[in-house]
């Protein structure tokens, strides 16, 4: 069994963590982190309240695009945005191919119920698993990126934050409302106005390792064209609206299955819209020797939104079988994942 500290569940393999005489680790020891995230928290709503009204007052067809992706947090903030602050959304959907069934269904019924609008882009098949293969078996990102997010995720996310901000910018929108909780981002990520030239420069090196694994079509997806950037004289502002709430899992799943939502089956604990996140952390595991998800759920034991118990189920209950199958239709074989390995630890 894994060694975890006895009050949250980051394991030994987790960068940065010692424990103590009884097991309890550096960050769980850290008391005066929650009172410095509720500080940040309450400046972050009174910005987000400050943007909102200025926003609204404008009257465009859409006050925000939002990166939804049918899971039950992004669902809960779809249904925050349009409920409690009133905004008229667009929702935006990434399909990457491992989307169950479930989740469609739902995204169809919640957008019909909220009365908003959905945008769905899918990047072709071949296209996707090259990116999907390349994340998965090289050192596409640093490690400290790492700690938060798997490598394939953080694939993913970027090419939604890249897509999202076209709509955006294409469609005059100047918000981009995302679903992603504390644990998930940083506190200074729950709003922030886009940068791109940092984001590029940030990108430069992954973009390119990427790139060179995939091929130079990578750009269609992970760019914006030259005019567009040109031509920008505002940025859209990034908000995390859900990061403003203190929410349990059930409170969450409470309030959005009024609406019509339903958990899909087959997918692991951490996931309630993707099939590949088991692929994902699987990987992650061993390469790092940790899950992804320890430090979102750790996060959320120090908050009191979740036992230690479910929490250590939600990480230890990956499928051998998906995993293995996905691995098949990727055509990855055991010793590429060993190597991916090696290649992590030696930083090449
Ligand atoms: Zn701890």
């Amino acid at each position: 069994m894994k060694k975890r500290c006895t009050h949250c569940i980051l394991s030994e393999h987790f960068p940065g963590v010692s424990y103590d005489s009884e097991g309890v680790c550096s960050f769980c020891r850290d008391k005066s982190f929650l009172q410095t995230e509720e500080n940040a928290i309450q400046k972050a709503q009174e910005q987000v309240d400050e943007l909102l009204k200025t926003v609204k007052a404008q009257s465009n067809t859409y006050d925000a695009v939002m990166l939804y992706s049918g899971g039950k947090d992004s669902t809960y903030t779809l249904y925050q945005a349009v409920k409690k602050y009133g905004l008229k959304v667009l929702s935006f959907t990434l399909d990457n191919g491992y989307i169950p069934n479930q989740t469609f269904d739902n995204i169809v019924k919640i957008t019909d119920k909220l009365g908003v609008d959905n945008l769905i882009f899918r990047p072709s098949k071949e296209n996707m698993k090259a990116i999907v293969k390349a994340s998965a078996l090289y050192p596409i990102y640093n490690k400290r990126t790492m700690v938060r997010i798997s490598s394939v995720c953080n694939s993913c996310i970027s090419m939604v934050n890249t897509q999202a901000l076209r709509i955006a910018l294409e469609k005059n929108i100047s918000i981009i409302l995302a679903g992603f909780t504390l644990g998930q981002i940083p506190v200074n990520s729950i709003i922030y106005k886009n940068n791109y030239t940092f984001l590029e420069e940030s990108r430069a090196k992954s973009n390119s390792l990427l790139r060179k694994y995939t091929g130079e079509w990578l750009d269609t997806y992970y760019n914006l064209p030259t005019s567009l950037v040109k031509n920008t004289v505002e940025w859209p502002t990034m908000v995390n609206l859900l990061c403003l709430e203190k929410l349990s899992e059930e409170e969450i799943v409470a309030a959005i299955s009024t609406l019509g939502w339903t958990a899909p089956k087959n997918v692991d604990g951490c996931s309630s819209n993707c099939q590949l996140n088991t692929f994902n952390n699987v990987i992650h595991e061993k390469v790092y020797g940790y899950n992804p998800y320890e430090l979102e759920l750790s996060h959320m034991i120090r908050k009191g939104l979740i036992d230690r118990e479910t929490a250590i189920s939600k990480v230890e209950t990956m499928d051998p079988e998906l995993f293995k199958s996905i691995a098949d239709d990727l055509q990855i074989s055991e010793d590429e994942i060993g190597n991916a390995g090696s290649l992590y630890k030696t930083g090449k």
